[in-house]
């Protein structure tokens, strides 16, 4: 049951013990959920949280795994206590440290973590960043066979994979790699259709698997098993064993494991909560370890006044597999998986080469990950990434929660889609995501470089935030800056924009090209492959005419799906912009040309048929239009792609469908708008195919507020 306390009551007194996973999220959550109506402390004896999970990568990149000081929380009026948690004394609210240090609590988070010890006597054991050097050796020295296994109550398997993969990768020509578990098959915890792909990429590394099978120890060259069998091998990789921490003070089991409910309370205990590897539970894993580290928080702030109500713990497992190629990212809820429940919740599946949720990241802690991929700065929530509607969505019924994402980098184009962007929000009331890529892989690689990632992390943050402070005048609580590491600008867009229900992406244009138009091989135009949402190229320079209203927006028509996909978007934007349309249609002269070659109609016969059927199709859009736009028509001859650029000199906007064969809502490139793209002289957009109401999200909240 809760206890509140009444609002004058002084903050909760909140002592986190742990500097880890657990930890860290749950101060975060704290902070997030119950504010000043608590005080938060944190006692650890480490300066830096260590990126554990990270730390597969060492032996083969060298680099240690990526550390983010604790420090960074005292932005938060987190209060840093050096030291370990020793004994608790729960009747009295106050803990010992192992130095002799008492600390008053009005509520207690033991998060201290398991210990790790070796579960299977003379193998080597990797336990996390320090056991990199003696992996990374025994695989070197490795010439006939390597085996990596685990010992039963290891907690967490999905290491062990990755090692194997890894040394794949790190050692084609080296010796034969086996996999040995008791699990039945690989990663059994995530499912069948998890565990099937990780079975064929083992299989296409050559990896082998011994399933079903507990290793026991090595002796002389030979692993032994608990069925009696010896497999030879020259070098036995073993995970550890989790051990409970047995805290003085508070009830253990038989392993030393804190016993909790669902909401993190220690049972029998007052007062004192407990999260992560130290409670009792066969799986051992940081998400997991986060989500119970939410449900105490959610259980604390409550007690501390806040207006919500705890929720239990609801597992959800994540997993992040580094292959050695493109990661593989996993998700099983583990309280709520039935096939059924699943595409009715618009859940994504459970593995994709692609990330399923929001910002990417080995541990899936609600705010711990937004925590780490922003380099330790607080503020985002993880999200599961929905699953692309394949069909048309419905009509949106009041406010939506859509947002414009804008892409920067450090060059002087961004601040043309600064300017462009800004022209949107000013007519929406949609958030504005400010995201900038920077030029790193988090897939393991030789390569990898935690310090020079870190670098990059802080330049791109800091070009997010000044990008994000041209935007000034327009409230706060609508803007937020991204950043995230990918090569490639154009999918980190996509990805973003798809995490952030972007109902559109603005970019500027290189200014490689001529004044105006957009470079080839540009991020905006890679951007045309495959964006979720529509996309806004804006034109270099157009900063410095950003103030001149938008009062003419050209939709380029050819009859089309595409075309009228178009129009219904320039219809939302001549409303939300009190613009006037021109629906403009090309005849191109192989219309005509062609068949006149080939001995069938003279050319000036169908030339005239064509323009007059044109002319009709245009007349037609322009008659359809809803009663408060104003709309005309205007016909041109000649390259579509030409004659569209040279007149979009006098338009203010140019709003283009998406051809080109592939899902049904992207943008593709092909046919005249990938063309026009490079010959515009204004910001254009590119609508998705197949879209329902494109761009009617992002208005749609502005015009419920103004009715
Ligand atoms: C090699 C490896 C790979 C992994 N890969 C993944 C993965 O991909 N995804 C995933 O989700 N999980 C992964 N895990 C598991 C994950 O790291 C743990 O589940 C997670 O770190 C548990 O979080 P925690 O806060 O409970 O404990 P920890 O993160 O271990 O933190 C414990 C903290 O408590 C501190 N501490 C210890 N004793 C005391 C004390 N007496 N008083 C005060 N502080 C104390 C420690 O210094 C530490 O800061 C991996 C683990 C390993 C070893």
């Amino acid at each position: 049951m809760t206890r509140q306390r009444s609002p004058d009551s002084n903050p909760l007194r909140v002592l986190v013990a742990g500097g880890g996973v657990a930890a860290i999220e749950a101060v975060l959550a704290l902070h997030a959920l119950a504010g000043d109506r608590v005080t938060l402390e944190m006692l650890a004896p480490g300066d830096d949280f260590v990126e554990r999970p990270s730390s597969v990568l060492s032996p083969f990149s060298g680099e240690s795994a990526p550390r983010v000081p604790l420090g960074r929380l005292a932005e938060l009026g987190v209060t840093r206590r050096h030291g370990s948690l020793g004994v608790v004394h729960a009747e009295r609210h106050e803990v010992w440290t192992t130095d002799g240090v008492r600390i008053g609590y009005d509520r207690l988070i033991v998060a201290t973590g398991a210990r790790s010890v070796e579960g299977v006597p003379g193998a080597t054991t990797f336990r996390g960043p320090l056991s990199a050097g003696a992996v990374e050796g025994a695989l070197r020295q490795a010439r006939e066979r390597v085996l990596f296994t685990l010992p039963a109550g290891a907690g967490w398997t999905l290491p062990l994979y990755e090692l194997a993969l890894l040394a794949a990768h790190e050692f084609p020509d080296g010796p034969e790699l086996t996999v040995v578990t008791p699990e039945p098959r690989p990663l059994e915890i995530f499912g069948p259709v998890a565990s099937d792909a990780l079975a064929r990429l083992l299989d296409r590394a050559g990896i082998g698997f011994e399933g079903e099978t507990v290793a026991e120890a090595v002796v002389g060259g030979a692993l032994s098993t608990r069925d009696g069998r010896l497999i030879g091998a020259d070098a036995v990789i073993a995970l550890a064993r989790a051990q409970g921490p047995r805290i003085a003070g508070l009830p253990a089991d038989a392993d030393g494991f804190i016993e909790v409910d669902g909401h993190g309370r220690v049972s029998g205990t007052r007062d004192v909560f407990a999260a992560g590897d130290a409670t009792a539970g066969p799986i051992k894993q940081g998400g997991l370890a986060a989500q119970q580290a939410d449900a105490a928080a959610e259980a604390i702030a409550a007690e501390a006044g806040a207006q919500l109500t705890p929720r239990a713990c609801r597992r959800v497992l994540r997993g992040v597999v580094f292959t050695g190629e493109a990661p593989l990212f996993l998700r099983r809820d583990l309280d709520d998986d039935s096939p059924l429940a699943r595409p009715l919740r618009g859940a994504p599946v459970g593995i994709s080469r692609s990330q399923l949720w929001w910002p990417s990241g080995k541990i899936g802690g609600r705010y711990l990950t937004a925590f780490l991929a922003a380099g330790g700065e607080p503020g985002a929530t993880l999200s599961d990434r929905p699953r692309r509607p394949v069909l048309a969505h419905p009509p949106t019924e009041g406010p939506t929660m859509s947002s414009i994402l804008i892409g920067v980098d450090a060059s002087a184009r961004s601040e043309d889609a600064i300017a462009f962007g800004r022209r949107l929000a000013d007519a929406s009331s949609a958030g504005v995501v400010v995201a900038c890529a920077f030029a790193y892989s988090d897939a393991p690689s030789r390569a990898s470089n935690a310090s020079y990632r870190q670098i990059l992390a802080d330049d791109a943050k800091q070009t997010a935030r000044d990008m994000r402070d041209r935007l000034e005048g327009i409230a706060a609580d609508r803007l937020r800056i991204t950043i995230t590491p990918n090569p490639s600008p154009a999918h980190a867009l996509h990805d973003i924009a798809e995490a952030e229900h972007a109902e559109i992406i603005v970019v500027g244009s290189s200014h490689t090209g001529r004044l105006g138009r957009v470079a080839p091989g540009s991020t905006g135009e890679r951007l045309l492959h495959g964006a979720p949402c529509a996309i806004a190229i804006v034109p270099f320079g157009y900063r410095t005419r950003a103030e001149e209203p938008i009062r003419r927006i050209g939709v380029a028509y050819d009859g089309s799906d595409e075309a009228d996909a178009a129009v219904a978007a320039a219809v939302e934007l001549s409303r939300a912009l009190d613009a006037e349309l021109e629906i403009i249609g090309v005849l191109a002269p192989e219309a005509y040309s062609a068949t006149a070659l080939m001995g069938g109609l003279s050319s000036v016969t169908l030339r005239e048929d064509i323009e007059r059927s044109i002319q009709a199709s245009l007349d037609t859009v322009v008659a359809g239009l809803p009663a408060d736009v104003t709309g005309e028509s205007v016909r041109l001859a000649g390259d579509p792609a030409d004659e569209l650029g040279e007149h979009s000199a006098g338009l203010d906007l140019m709003v283009a469908g998406s051809r080109g064969y592939g899902p049904l809502r992207s943008v593709l490139v092909g046919g005249v708008s990938g063309r026009l793209m490079r010959t515009v002289q204004c910001p254009m957009i590119v609508v998705p195919r197949g879209a329902h109401e494109p761009l009617g999200a992002l208005f749609a909240a502005a015009t419920a507020t103004a009715a």
